[in-house]
């Protein structure tokens, strides 16, 4: 998608350890024109697919995954890193967290997850795939059916993409980054 891969170039910016930050359009300050082309872009992607519902994980995948459900006219549901009292049929995983470098449980409402559902995934980031992965765990067991995984911005030089592709998951990354390395960013062709 050349208009994100642009505003990644022009407002993104590298640290160590193969982080980029992109919190002054994606997941700090949110750019909503920006996040309303790249739901136009994911309805693209899996628009000849039955999709019903739309799971994500807190925080930063919320806003693209509730453009996504907007435009499709479908439920979001969104998995919680932290489990309220008051949640009724809870599944839970454990995930372990690329950017706190810790692992979590998270989790969500069977009730909001069920077998009459066919989800597409959607998250900001995909680099190790854990998240993703957790969201595979939860998605078993509440007996649903995945269609696809979309990510805004796809880590390539981190194995998620691999492991995920290596289990016939279909995954749509809008920007592939290559590289990170000298703090340039460089996008696979
Ligand atoms: P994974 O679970 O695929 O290893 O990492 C994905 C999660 O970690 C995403 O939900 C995202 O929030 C976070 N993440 C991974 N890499 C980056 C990064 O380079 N920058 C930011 N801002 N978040 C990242």
């Amino acid at each position: 998608m050349e208009l994100l891969k642009k505003r990644i170039k022009q407002d993104g910016k590298c640290f160590d350890g193969g982080i980029l930050k992109v919190d002054s359009f994606i997941n700090h300050q949110m750019d909503p024109i920006l996040m309303k082309s790249i739901a136009v872009e994911f309805v693209k992607r899996f628009a000849t697919y039955p999709v019903n519902k739309i799971i994500t994980i807190e925080a930063s995948g919320i806003a693209p995954a509730i453009m996504l459900g907007y435009l499709l006219e479908i439920p979001v549901v969104f998995v919680k890193k932290k489990s309220p009292k008051t949640m009724e049929n809870m599944l839970t995983t454990t995930v372990h967290s690329f950017t706190k470098d810790r692992d979590y449980t998270v989790c969500i409402s069977n009730d909001y997850l069920t077998p009459k559902d066919n989800v597409v995934f959607i998250d900001d980031f995909l680099a190790n795939g854990n998240a993703a992965l957790g969201i595979l765990d939860l998605i078993e067991k509440a007996g649903a059916n995945l269609i696809g995984m979309g990510f805004v911005i796809e880590k390539s030089f981190q194995e998620g993409g691999q492991i995920l592709r290596d289990k016939n998951i279909k995954v749509e990354s809008l920007a592939q980054i290559d590289s990170l390395d000298n703090c340039t960013i460089k996008f696979k062709e």
